[in-house]
């Protein structure tokens, strides 16, 4: 037995805490990677069920399967351009609002609907630093075009995305204000820019003023952030799994691949069915190079060593440690202090996103 257990109430007060935290702008739950690996329709029906009526999503499936499944009046923003012919029609049936983020995008979304004889939603994305997906702050003179000239447009919003406001205040400030300056040259050119808004999760809960007309929520709706707890979000999603078998290994027996662990005094072990496969113990890579990055990851490294910090799963109120390495569908554990038995449940901690080869259960 196992599954992934989400708390359907920790999520519902996450929302009711995002929501004062927006104040008047209202919240775009952004359901991006299958609902942040939960599913995108029970995440979008909690969501709604919570007085949320716009969704971001990244694939025009999505949009599709949000429609067909009784999402017919709710907003749907793709967060990204798309110069597939394919996607603009399936956007534009779906009465989804798709992001412009280049004159190419543009024209194309611009030609469909007009040979189409409709008008296109859309919302602009301006490209302050992320360094993907929209139009730079310096290109305003490729912007204006869009409001001025393309007739099978109506611009409703404009964003662009916050890549630091998890760790640093200077980074976002300058942001908004590259931000802004787009706006107050859109205005200076005479037209409305649409509804604007830059916050993700960690923008709203760092820098509420920022706000502005909209917040585009993902990781906080889950309470996934690693200050999310200071802010009173509910971390959701945790997986369980029943014990499939227990037995005692003589001093000097080893467990696993490589034999990594060897028992120091006869031990008593329990199996539990839930390995790497399933996303357990799988961290986010090291992907960046930097040097200050190698540093960083060669000195956590170092403690590592130091600290012995072993992988855990909990039992009832008892920790108890993984032995020797995660295997892909197994994870052995040390039980000799713990009392239990077949068929108790462990939890395990595995990120959402990670989570592959499992139920996912609302409760
Ligand atoms: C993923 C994403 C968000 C939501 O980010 P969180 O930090 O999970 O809240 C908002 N805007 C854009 C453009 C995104 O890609």
């Amino acid at each position: 037995m196992k599954a992934y257990y989400v708390e359907s109430g920790d999520i519902r007060k996450n929302l009711e805490n995002l929501k004062k935290r927006a104040g008047d702008a209202p919240i775009w739950a952004v359901l991006k990677g299958n609902g942040y690996g939960l599913g995108l329709l029970p995440m979008a029906q909690l969501c709604r069920e919570c007085g949320i009526t716009r969704f971001c999503i990244t694939e025009p499936n999505d949009a599709a399967l949000l429609r067909k499944s009784g999402f017919a009046s709710e907003q749907i923003l793709m967060l990204r351009p798309t110069t597939d012919p394919d996607e603009v029609h399936m956007l534009l049936d779906l009465n989804a609002i798709a992001t412009v983020s280049s004159q190419d995008d543009a024209a194309l979304l611009n030609g469909i609907a007009l040979q189409r004889g409709m008008v296109a939603e859309a919302h602009i994305a301006i490209d302050t630093g992320m360094g993907r997906y929209g139009f730079l702050p310096s290109d305003v003179d490729k912007i204006i075009p869009i409001y001025a000239y393309m007739d099978g447009i109506a611009v409703s919003g404009i964003y662009t995305h916050l890549h630091s406001a998890f760790c640093s205040k200077k980074a976002t400030r300058l942001q908004a204000a590259a931000f802004d300056g787009v706006l107050q040259a859109i205005k200076k050119a005479g037209y409305e820019t649409g509804t604007p808004h830059i916050c993700n999760s960690a923008g709203l809960l760092r820098f509420p003023d920022l706000a502005m007309g909209g917040v585009r929520i993902g990781s906080a709706i889950l309470g996934r952030l690693s200050f999310g707890g200071s802010y009173g979000l509910k971390r959701v999603g945790v997986c369980e799994a029943a014990i499939d078998e227990i037995r005692w290994l003589p001093k000097g027996h080893t467990c696993g691949y490589g034999a990594a662990w060897k028992a120091k005094r006869p031990t008593r072990i329990a199996i539990v069915p839930v390995g790497w496969y399933h996303g357990f113990g799988c961290e986010m890579g090291h992907d960046v190079f930097r040097t200050r990055d190698q540093l960083r990851a060669a000195l956590s490294a170092l403690a590592g060593i130091f600290r012995r910090k072993a992988y855990c799963v909990t039992l009832g109120t008892q920790r108890c440690k993984v032995l020797g390495h995660i295997g892909m569908l197994h994870t052995v554990i040390d039980v000799t202090k713990v009392k239990c038995a077949l068929g108790d449940r462990v939890q395990m901690n595995i990120n959402p996103l990670m989570l592959k080869g499992m139920d996912v259960v609302f409760r």
